[in-house]
């Protein structure tokens, strides 16, 4: 067992400055307390809060890594790469992110617009009333707006029934190439992860492909213990992970209080036969 694996590290979770509810430096003093020994916000397609977070990380006497997640579209499908480690003033990373949260507003209007077709009118400006960053627009906004109006119980039973593929208020919609998100992290000195690959409706054809090009571009960990999970899948992607020589990440993906059933910092550790992605990046940690 390597003593690296039975860190408590979460590389994974949402602030407001995307679609957490709470702010990075609440996320750090929760993180705290949970006993976290090293962590990383992970906001979607935005590094607007990194700054803040390393700061409050420091004020909590917690190690910090940089982190994002960037939305990726692979074979149809949407894909997450968490980058960690990076150089949050890295130009070419800033613009590809820019890049990538710009359809965002278009792509919320035709939503809104797709939702009154069924009768369900004002949703964007409803969404909006959640949205912590303007330039951060998200499905998680129009879940929100649509428990607290009373429409649906739960988040969850909104993208069920309205905000995923073939459901009235689902916009596809074109994110970064799988290229271009590794490209931006490994050339920011920072080391590219593929985030809850179990949540993914890949053949496995497909998602051999998706794992082999990642390797190609340069990615150099997958999410193996996830709050999106289940135990069945800590232990089929330990064994992709070792099949792929990829490092293993752990991650709560912790958004509210009120939504996560995962909290930050409480989920099993690392299976001892696999190497942490912390130590690929054990230099750009800050203690
Ligand atoms: P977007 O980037 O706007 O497509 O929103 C994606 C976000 O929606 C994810 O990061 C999750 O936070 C959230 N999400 C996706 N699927 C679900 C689900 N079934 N239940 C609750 N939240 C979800
Ligand atoms: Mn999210
Ligand atoms: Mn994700
Ligand atoms: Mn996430």
């Amino acid at each position: 067992m390597n003593p690296q694996n039975i860190l408590n590290a979460d590389l994974h979770c949402h602030s407001v400055v995307s679609d957490g509810t709470m702010t990075p430096e609440a996320l750090a003093e929760r993180a705290k307390i949970n006993g976290v020994e090293l962590w990383a916000l992970t906001d979607h397609d935005e590094i607007g809060g990194q700054h803040r977070a390393a700061a409050a990380a420091r004020a909590q006497g917690m190690a910090y890594l940089t982190g994002t997640e960037i939305s990726v579209t692979f074979a149809g499908e949407t894909v997450h790469i968490v980058g960690l480690g990076f150089d949050p003033d890295n130009e070419a990373l800033k613009q590809g992110l820019y890049n990538t949260r710009n359809g965002r507003e278009q792509r919320a209007r035709e939503m809104s617009d797709s939702l009154a077709k069924v009768g369900i009118h004002g949703a964007f400006e409803g969404a909006l009333k959640f949205v912590g960053n303007p330039e951060l627009i998200s499905r998680t906004h129009f879940a929100r707006h649509l428990v607290e109006s009373g429409i649906c119980k739960e988040t969850n039973e909104v993208f069920r029934k309205y905000l995923t593929e073939g459901k009235p208020g689902y916009v596809p919609h074109r994110w970064a190439t799988l290229k271009d998100a590794v490209t931006w992290i490994t050339q920011a000195q920072g080391i590219a992860v593929i985030a809850h690959p179990g949540r993914y409706n890949f053949s496995a054809n497909a998602e051999y492909a998706l794992f082999t090009e990642f390797k190609e571009h340069g990615g150099r960990g997958v999410e193996v213990v996830t709050g999106s999970h289940t135990k069945q899948e800590f232990i089929k992607y330990a064994e992709t992970a070792k099949e792929f020589g990829l490092g293993a990440s752990r991650g709560s993906d912790f958004h509210s209080p009120d939504e996560s059933h995962t909290d930050l910092g409480t989920l099993p550790f690392l299976p001892g036969d696999l190497t942490p992605v912390w130590e690929l990046v054990a230099g750009r940690i800050q203690a």
